[in-house]
Order: C-alpha cells, then sequence, then structure tokens
C-alpha cells in the first residue's frame, strides 16, 4: 500500500520540490495551502503522516496541530513540523501539542524522507493489531486469517478480511468509502462502480458475520466504522 501525505504549506516552490522527492519515493501527495483547507483535507483523505510548515497564513501551523490532535478522527495522524530556525520556541510548543517530529528548513529531501519513514515506522508499531480479537462472539486470529462466530468457523475472501482488517484498525474511526478502495484495492480514482465494490463487500461480509454483523456500522453518505465495544 502507498502510504498517503498530506503537506501543509503555503509557498509553492516548496510544495513542488516536496511533491517530487515524496512522488519518487512512492508516496502519494495532497497538498493544502492553508490551515482550514488542511483540516478538511485530513478529515476527507484521512492521510497517514502530514508534514505541517508552521508559518501559514491565517490560521498558524500550531494552531492547525492543536485542531488535528483535538478531532477524533484526525488525532492519530502522525505529524512532522517544518520550522524556520528561528521558530525553537514554537518547535517545543508543537511537540507538547502532539506532532511528532520537526525538522529544520532549509532541509535536505534524503533527511526529510528518512524523518518521514521513521515516524511511519513508529506509527505501525502503534498500530499493530493483538494477534487475537475477541468481541461479544466474534473471534478473529491474525496470525492464523481465521474467524470465527460462536466458534464457528466465517470463511472469508482475501479481500474481506483486509477489509475487516482495516476496519478493525481504525479502532472506531469511521473510514470513507474512498479510503477503503484505496487502501484495499489500491484504486487511485474511484467512480462510482468501483465505490460500489465496497458496499458489496461489506455486504457479504456482514452475512458471513451472522449475530456479529452489528459490529460493521453504516455512516450514511461516507462509509463504515467497526465497534469493537459492546
Ligand atoms: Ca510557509
Amino acid at each position: 500500500m502507498r502510504e498517503k501525505i498530506l503537506i501543509v504549506e503555503d509557498e509553492k516552490d516548496i510544495i513542488k520540490m516536496l511533491e517530487y522527492n515524496l512522488k519518487k519515493e512512492g508516496f502519494k501527495v495532497i497538498a493544502a495551502r492553508d490551515g482550514e483547507d488542511a483540516l478538511d483535507l485530513a478529515v476527507r483523505e484521512y492521510p497517514d503522516l502530514i508534514l505541517l510548515d508552521l508559518m501559514l497564513p491565517g490560521m498558524d501551523g500550531l494552531e492547525v496541530c492543536k485542531s488535528l490532535k483535538k478531532e477524533a478522527k484526525t488525532a492519530s495522524i502522525p505529524i512532522i513540523m517544518l520550522t524556520a530556525k528561528s521558530q525553537e520556541s514554537d518547535k517545543v510548543v508543537g511537540l507538547e501539542l502532539g506532532a511528532d517530529d520537526y525538522i529544520t528548513k532549509p532541509f535536505s529531501p534524503r533527511e526529510l524522507i528518512a524523518r518521514i519513514k521513521a515516524v511511519l515506522r513508529r506509527a505501525a508499531e502503534k498500530e499493530k493489531l493483538p494477534e487475537i480479537f475477541q468481541a461479544g462472539d466474534l473471534r478473529i486470529d491474525f496470525a492464523r486469517i481465521s474467524v470465527t462466530v460462536k466458534d464457528k468457523a466465517v470463511t472469508l475472501t482475501a479481500k474481506e478480511f483486509e477489509l475487516l482488517r482495516t476496519l478493525l484498525k481504525a479502532k472506531g474511526r469511521v473510514l470513507s468509502r474512498d479510503y477503503l478502495l484505496d487502501t484495499i484495492w489500491g484504486f487511485d480514482h474511484a467512480m462510482e462502480i468501483q465505490t460500489r465494490t465496497v458496499d458489496v463487500h461489506i455486504r457479504t461480509l456482514r452475512k458471513k458475520l451472522k449475530s456479529e454483523s452489528k459490529r460493521v456500522i453504516t455512516v450514511k453518505n461516507y462509509g463504515y466504522r467497526f465497534e469493537g465495544e459492546d
């Protein structure tokens, strides 16, 4: 899966430079030119990481960082701040607000990529699922890729299992159809017929989960979430 990175930066040339280097490394890139746009994109696109410039017009980077960490939907997205040398104190505040790392301008693309990879690795470590998940009558063994409901084996297709794993990993967060499509099927541009693919798989997944199908919750006009608690 290609990780998606959101760049928040008002300077066109820096966006271009970042975009070029990140794409070369195989990342998907989206960009916002100001804070409001960044918050909106973070919720809609759910990037894997945010590169956040602190010097932005209007809402500044620290405010953006604070809002991202306050909103449940975006709180777990790792943030790397881009700071100028003169912003030493802001850097500390940013880290206190929950940013994961910072890099001081000017920086080399190599250094930046190394930081990004390190932060992503740490985030993946944190998101790791337990080998066995159990709630109610549902039991999922991720190592063996086996699912049971009331001790009866449930046969899922690879995509259905991946769907279940992805929803579970989100820990109750709502995932959009586009996000699921992108993550599981790897389509870059979801057309209507493709987005429906997600619905079709959710339907068969629910059918197979029987009494535990209630855990896969539809969020109207948006997507799905998994309810792990009883
Ligand atoms: Ca700037």
